[in-house]
């Protein structure tokens, strides 16, 4: 259902307020890796708005390594991320990573994103498969490219159509980024599926120094968006700090993506 060959045209998502992802234009998703305060989750709402961003993430349920690390507010999470995104005219994009959470993270999430460690996670593709609410469906941490395909048709079999793939950077021997931004996989993924395409620049690369062109190689490439987290202060943040971008950095990052003239 997901190929190419059984749907030729480009599938273009449609989320309230006439955003559009896979059409003419390409979606900038940026925000904090979690959701951690009312006031940390306001400030970076207020920077995306100013800065023309229309769809924020940040995450409520976190997959971390370690069960002592930071695990996320859970619903609380959920809650503060809408507000925050309705009061500066947002729209949410956040994990989930129960099935038994679903129903209830529909009122908060425009988006729901099944991240890289639940890629395999039958149950939940099945679950999301079956509510009317797009999906983003991050690739795996060392998943291939057949399998990230079927995990998405996975979805779409039990009737959801609005999915969008997103590359996050996939585990090799290079120590120099957290993971290897595997930039083939967009014009792949884009020939083979008639589904949008986005890249997670922060996730996959897991340095600031080389977004910029990071983010033009996946547009040059095909992407119909770009993922990035930012934070009003990384590094105080309760995870990922060694990765997100401050909202100075963040206005400079989009601006040059924009400026290179890739950026539709
Ligand atoms: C995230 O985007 O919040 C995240 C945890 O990323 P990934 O699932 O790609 O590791
Ligand atoms: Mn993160």
């Amino acid at each position: 259902l997901v190929a190419r060959k059984s749907h030729k045209e480009d599938t273009v998502i449609v989320l309230p307020g006439d955003v559009t992802v896979g059409g003419p234009s390409s979606l900038m998703v940026a925000g904090p890796c979690s959701v951690e305060s009312e006031l940390q989750t306001r400030t970076v709402a207020a920077a995306l708005q100013k800065a023309g961003v229309r769809v924020m993430r940040g995450g409520a349920f976190k997959p971390r390594t370690s069960p002592y690390d930071f695990q996320g507010l859970g619903m609380d999470g959920l809650r503060i991320l809408r507000e925050a995104a309705n009061d500066y005219g947002l729209l949410t994009i956040s994990e989930i990573v129960d099935p038994r959470h679903i129903e209830e993270s529909l009122d908060y999430v425009d988006i729901i994103q099944i991240g890289a460690r639940n890629m395999h996670n039958f149950e939940l593709l099945k679950a999301v498969g079956e509510v009317n609410k797009p999906v983003l469906l991050k690739r795996g941490l060392a998943a291939t490219l057949d399998e990230f395909i079927h995990a998405a048709e996975y979805i779409m079999s039990r009737g959801n159509t609005q999915i969008m793939l997103i590359e996050r950077g996939i585990r090799t021997y290079e120590k120099a980024t957290r993971n290897t931004l595997d930039i083939s996989a967009v014009p792949i993924l884009k020939q083979e599926c008639h589904l949008p395409v986005l890249v997670d620049v922060t996730h996959s690369t897991g340095r600031k120094d080389i977004l910029i062109p990071c983010a033009k190689a996946a547009l040059a490439a095909g992407a119909d968006g770009i993922m990035v987290e930012v934070h009003p202060d990384p590094a105080t943040a309760l995870s990922d700090a060694a990765q997100q971008l401050n909202i100075d950095e963040f206005n400079n990052f989009f601006n040059e993506v924009k400026a290179s003239g890739l950026y539709r």
